[in-house]
Parts: C-alpha cells; sequence; structure tokens
C-alpha cells in the first residue's frame, strides 16, 4: 500500500520533499529570497553567445534548446556522437 503521508513539493515536475508554505527547501528559499518560488536568475546581459566553445555559429538551424541546459550547438552535438561512436568502435576491435 502506497502512503500519501509524505508531503512533496507543490511545484509543477518538483517532487522534493515538503519544507514550508508547500514548497520543498529549494522553491521555498527560492520565494523567501525573490518572492517568487518560480524566478531563476536572469540571464547576464551582454552574454549572449554567438559561438559555440568550438568556434560553431549559434544560429538558425545549428541551435537546439536543451531542456535544462538552454542553447546548444548540433554541431558539436554531432561531433560528440561521431566521437563516441568512433571510441566504441576502437575498443571492440
Ligand atoms: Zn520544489
Ligand atoms: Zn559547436
Amino acid at each position: 500500500m502506497r502512503g500519501r503521508a509524505r508531503p512533496v513539493c507543490v511545484i509543477e515536475d518538483c517532487d522534493a520533499p515538503h519544507m514550508g508554505l508547500g514548497w520543498c527547501q529549494k522553491h521555498y528559499r527560492r520565494f523567501k529570497r525573490t518572492g517568487d518560488p518560480l524566478k531563476v536568475r536572469p540571464p547576464v546581459p551582454g552574454q549572449k553567445k554567438t559561438h559555440c566553445i568550438r568556434g560553431h555559429e549559434l544560429s538558425g538551424d545549428n541551435v537546439y534548446i536543451h531542456k535544462t541546459k538552454g542553447r546548444r550547438c548540433r554541431a558539436c552535438g554531432r561531433e560528440w556522437l561521431r566521437d563516441k561512436r568512433a571510441r566504441e568502435k576502437g575498443a571492440t576491435s
């Protein structure tokens, strides 16, 4: 039998243990600090990248939005995958 005794955070997609006002420690703290449990720090202006660390242009089709990491470079993703495959091949032969 599954008990429902342990309350969890009311924020959608957050199932951390409840701490106060319906929120988990993280969201509760965020509320105390900013007045909004969903508030995340705004991105620093002037830091919007136009190129990835490997120098691929971050625009158009070369960009995809990662769920948690934000804007990512497709070309790097492809290279990473190719390297990974190459490594796996190398490991088996
Ligand atoms: Zn939470
Ligand atoms: Zn790249």
